[in-house]
């Protein structure tokens, strides 16, 4: 086999299909599946066209709403807050900075064209351990005959295996934060805005969905993370309208909830000894700012750019080279949101103070406000 992929998350599945559309035959191990736990994506519009140049749009496009619109509430009480700042796509020229899709939509749509590409091997297990020696390395586990692959991307998330065969380094750290997630019905139209609540234990964030719905990413202290989990959906929904100022008018809960601890992760480098890793597996931060799965996406873009021409997918100046175009990319939007995160949870002055102006800042100058925008829109995928 030319490239084995383990994990057949939204990252796996997009690397198999890019790289099977470049001529590889490629293996494609686990289970392509995602729970409902109303948690949803947004796609920046360049992970978006990528999509499209993998044939996945006509699937996808019914089932995701556009963002129009970005705007952010300082709702810290902090004595130096700022008036909503607003970001709109058309300031930029662009339809919408990207479209927001159910995690569990947007990975079953992928499996299933996935699923009809016959340069694909699906293989629907676990591996439980990999050998890796000069020419090729080797996968083992239940339900398989061993495989040999001359190249292995890890797209096995956070507790990546192929990371630990691979004998990458990670750092991983925790913050006092739950994310609780939700799809939300509400009176109101939504007009194709999202709304970030920057709050005192992380952002409370409401993202478009088609009709009148929404996404609920609300981070909070882990013991009120509890607490809140635990209310029935109609006391829940009561309390979001609560917490976004009846932004949307009177809400509802639609589908099951979910409930994620907040994490980071980083890794020294994105390969080695025939391994490169992609998605989770190189990379965890909080999702504030839409972009984990984006950045994953551009892994798979770099990675099929260091493939470009090689005979040997797994040889050693491809490693390298996918290792060094993904260093600069993945510490800046790690650091970044990292940053902007720990700001919220410190009612120091000084922090305050500083993202304070920076919102101010960001809504009287126009200039500044484009580059903000190019910059959490930027990095390429073609
Ligand atoms: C609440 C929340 C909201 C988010 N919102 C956004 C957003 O708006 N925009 C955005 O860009 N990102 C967002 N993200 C981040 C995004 O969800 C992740 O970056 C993305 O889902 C990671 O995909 P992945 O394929 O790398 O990992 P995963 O989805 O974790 O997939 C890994 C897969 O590998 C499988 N696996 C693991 N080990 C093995 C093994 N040994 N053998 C076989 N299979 C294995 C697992 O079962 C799983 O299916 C959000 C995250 C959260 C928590």
């Amino acid at each position: 086999m030319d490239i084995a992929i383990v994990g057949a998350g939204a990252v796996g599945l997009a690397a198999a299909l890019a790289f099977a559309a470049d001529g590889w035959r490629v293996a494609l191990f686990g289970k392509p599946t995602a729970p409902r736990d109303g948690r949803t994506v947004a796609l920046l519009d360049a992970s978006w066209r990528f999509l499209d140049g993998l044939g996945l749009l006509p699937a996808l496009e019914e089932k995701a709403a556009p963002l129009a619109v970005m705007r952010l509430v300082d709702d810290t009480g902090s004595l130096f807050r700022q008036p909503p700042v607003e970001f709109m796509a058309s300031e930029l020229g662009l339809e919408a900075f990207g479209w927001n899709i159910e995690n569990v939509e947007l990975v079953g749509a992928m499996a299933a064209i996935v699923q009809a590409n016959p340069a694909i091997r699906i293989l629907p297990h676990f591996v439980s351990e990999l050998e890796a020696s000069d020419e090729a390395v080797t996968l083992t586990g239940d339900g398989f005959e061993p495989l040999r692959a001359r190249l292995v991307v890890g797209a096995d998330g956070r507790q990546s295996r192929v990371r630990a065969a691979a004998g990458i380094q990670a750092r991983d750290w925790t913050y006092p934060q739950m994310a609780l997630t939700a799809i939300m019905s509400h009176r109101r139209e939504h007009r194709d805005s999202s709304t970030e609540f920057h709050t005192r234990s992380g952002p409370c964030t409401l993202v478009p969905l088609p009709g009148r719905r929404s996404s609920l990413v609300w981070l909070l202290e882990p013991g009120e993370a509890a607490r809140v989990a635990e209310l029935d959906d109609a006391a829940f929904a009561a309390r979001v309208e609560r917490q976004v100022h009846s932004l949307l008018g009177a809400m509802t809960v639609e589908g099951p909830r979910g409930k994620v601890p907040m994490s980071g992760l980083s890794v020294e480098h994105f390969g080695a000894g025939r391994m490169a890793l992609i998605g989770e597996a190189a990379h965890v931060f909080p999702p504030i700012g839409a972009q984990g799965l984006n950045l994953g996406l551009r892994d798979v873009a770099a990675l099929r750019r260091s493939l470009g021409g090689a005979s040997d997918p797994g040889f050693e100046a491809v490693i390298a080279a996918y290792d060094k175009s993904r260093q600069t990319d993945v510490r800046l939007r790690t650091g970044a949101v990292d940053a902007l995160n720990r700001t919220l949870l410190t009612d120091l002055l000084p922090a305050d103070l500083l993202r304070g102006a920076g919102l101010l800042a960001l809504s009287r100058m126009g200039p500044l406000r484009r580059l903000v925008m190019r910059q959490g829109l930027a990095g390429g995928l073609s």
